[in-house]
C-alpha cells in the first residue's frame, strides 16, 4: 500500500469513483463516507456511495444519504457501478471480510482501492494506497485531514462538515473518549466556522428513537444481562425471539453495551446477539483490557483497544459459553 499522498495530484482530473465502509455502517462509517462524497462530487468527479448491508433510519438524514445504494438490496446495480469504478475509496475497516458479501467482489476488481481507516492490523496488501493510523479518533477525522492535506479545505460544505461532524461525534462517544486529541477539537473549530449547526445533528442522531427501542431495552437489562463481579466483566446475550418481539431494527442494539460498562467495576462488557444467520458480538472495555485482542482470540473479530466485535457461527449458547471461559482464562487481567 503507498502513501495516499500519491493522490492528492490525482484529484483534479475527474473519475468515476466508488466508496464503501463495512456492513451495517455507524455514524462513522456513513459519516466519513458521505463526507467524502459530498467533497468529490464539488471536483466534478462522479461518484456513488455503496454500503455492504443496510442502515440505521437514524442515519437516513446525512447530506447523501438518498443516493447511496444498499449492496445486499441491489447487488446488480452495486456491481455494475463497481466494475466501472477507477477508484474504490474503502473506510473505517480494516479487513475486506468487514464487508460481508462484497468481499469477492472487491477483490475481482480492477480500480485502485485506496484505504482510510484507524482500526488495529490492517490487510494492507489489499488496497493500493491508503492511511491507516490506530491514534485516529474516526475514519471521519482522517477523511477531513485527507482533504485539507490534498488542499481542498475550501471545499468542505456544509453538506460534507455536517457528514464528517457526525462521524468525528459518534466515533469518539460525543468527544469522551482518549481518542479526542487536540486536532479533533481544531477540526470541529473549523467545521463551526463553516456554519456547521452541530445541536441539530446530535438532535437527529440521539433523540428519533421509537418507543420500541425503550421496551426492548428495558427487558434486556432485566431479563438479559448478567454480571460476574469475580472477573469485572459483564454480559448481555440476546435471543433472536427478543428481537422479532420488539421489533428490533437495525442501530436499535447500539449503544447497549455502554449500560453495563457503565456499571461501578466493570471492566469489560459484552453484548452477544442471535442475528440469524450469525451471533454477532460487540466488547467494550475502560482501562487496561485490550478487546481487540480478545475479539480476535475468541470470535473471529477486531477492532481496537477498548472497543471491538466479532462474529461466530456457533449457537448462541456455546457462544455464551466461549465468552465464560474467556473471562476465565482472563481472569487476571480482568482484575488488575
Ligand atoms: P461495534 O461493537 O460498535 O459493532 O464495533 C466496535 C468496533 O469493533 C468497531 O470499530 C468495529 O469496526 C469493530 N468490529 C466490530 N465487529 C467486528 C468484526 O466482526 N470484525 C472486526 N475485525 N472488527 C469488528
Ligand atoms: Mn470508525
Amino acid at each position: 500500500m503507498k502513501p495516499i499522498s500519491e493522490i492528492y495530484s490525482l484529484l483534479e482530473s475527474p473519475k468515476q469513483v466508488a466508496i464503501t465502509f463495512h456492513q451495517k455502517p455507524d455514524g462513522d462509517a456513513m459519516g466519513s463516507g458521505l463526507g467524502l462524497y459530498n467533497f468529490l462530487i464539488q471536483l466534478g468527479h462522479t461518484v456513488t456511495v455503496i454500503s455492504p448491508t443496510n442502515w440505521a433510519s437514524f442515519l437516513s438524514w446525512m447530506p447523501g444519504s438518498k443516493n447511496v445504494v444498499d449492496f445486499e438490496m441491489n447487488t446488480e446495480k452495486a456491481k455494475t457501478i463497481l466494475n466501472r469504478a477507477e477508484w474504490l475509496f474503502c473506510l473505517d475497516f480494516n479487513v475486506l471480510n468487514r464487508t460481508k458479501k462484497m468481499e469477492p467482489v472487491i477483490e475481482s476488481l480492477n480500480a485502485v482501492k485506496i484505504l482510510i481507516d484507524h482500526h488495529q492490523q490492517p490487510q494492507t496488501e489489499a488496497f493500493d494506497y491508503g492511511i491507516s493510523d490506530v491514534k485516529k479518533s474516526s475514519t471521519a477525522e482522517m477523511v477531513y485531514d485527507f482533504i485539507v492535506a490534498a488542499g481542498y479545505a475550501d471545499k468542505i460544505n456544509a453538506d460534507a462538515a455536517e457528514c464528517l461532524y457526525a462521524g468525528v461525534m459518534t466515533d469518539t462517544g460525543s468527544f469522551r473518549f482518549n481518542s479526542t486529541s487536540a486536532n479533533v477539537h481544531r477540526m470541529v473549530a473549523a467545521l463551526k466556522d463553516k456554519g456547521l449547526q452541530h445541536s441539530q445533528i446530535h438532535e437527529n442522531l440521539f433523540d428519533n428513537f421509537l418507543e420500541s427501542r425503550f421496551r426492548f431495552f428495558g427487558n434486556i437489562l432485566l431479563n438479559r444481562m448478567e454480571i460476574f463481579y469475580e472477573y469485572n466483566a459483564a454480559l448481555i446475550a440476546i435471543p433472536q425471539s427478543d428481537l422479532i418481539k420488539y421489533n428490533v431494527k437495525t442501530g436499535d442494539t447500539e449503544g447497549l453495551v455502554n449500560f453495563p460498562l457503565s456499571i461501578k467495576g466493570i471492566k469489560l462488557a459484552a453484548v452477544i446477539i442471535d442475528r440469524g444467520d450469525e451471533r454477532k458480538s460487540s466488547f467494550r472495555s475502560k482501562g487496561g483490557f485490550d478487546v481487540n485482542t480478545f475479539a480476535r482470540k475468541y470470535f473471529n473479530g477486531g477492532g481496537h483497544f477498548n472497543a471491538a466485535g466479532g462474529k461466530n457461527s456457533e449457537t448462541l449458547d456455546e457462544v455464551i459459553r466461549k465468552f465464560k471461559a474467556a473471562i476465565k482464562e482472563n481472569k487476571e487481567q480482568l482484575n488488575s
